[in-house]
């Protein structure tokens, strides 16, 4: 099952929504396309299609940007495929265009990217399908 929780900046109330985790709906990998990144989708597409899938891996996740120190909710995806061949999903900020390296810490302990302080406050997380 996934997980939602939220920050809301104590300073500017901006307020954003976080997934962990994959719904219930999205238990198969083609059900996932969807998710992916939409310029990540062909190629997927096409070791679905073409290849051998030998593992995945895939969640919504939380990324940071190690340059603004801000938080990003990303959908993960990892296929071993074909001969030791393997995907992964690259995402890069939206501010700086940085690449995004998996949360070292949770995401009230970031900037908020609106106002930029560091003034987030976690709200209460709760299961989703
Ligand atoms: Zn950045
Ligand atoms: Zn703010």
């Amino acid at each position: 099952m996934g997980q939602g929780s939220s920050t809301h900046c104590e300073l500017c109330g901006h307020k954003v929504k976080y997934l962990f985790g994959v719904g219930a709906e999205h238990s198969s990998l083609v059900s996932v396309v969807d998710l992916i990144q939409k310029h990540s989708q062909e190629k997927v597409k096409e070791i679905l299609n073409s290849y051998q899938v030998h593992s995945s891996k895939y969640s919504h996740s939380l990324f940071e940007c190690p340059f603004c120190d801000t938080a990003h909710n990303r959908f993960y995806l990892k296929l071993d495929y074909g001969n030791k061949q393997t995907f992964e999903t690259q995402f890069r900020c939206g501010d700086c265009r940085a690449s995004l390296i998996p949360a070292t810490k949770s995401a009230d302990r970031y900037f908020c990217r609106k106002c930029g302080e560091k003034t987030l406050k976690q709200d209460c997380e709760k299961e989703w399908n």
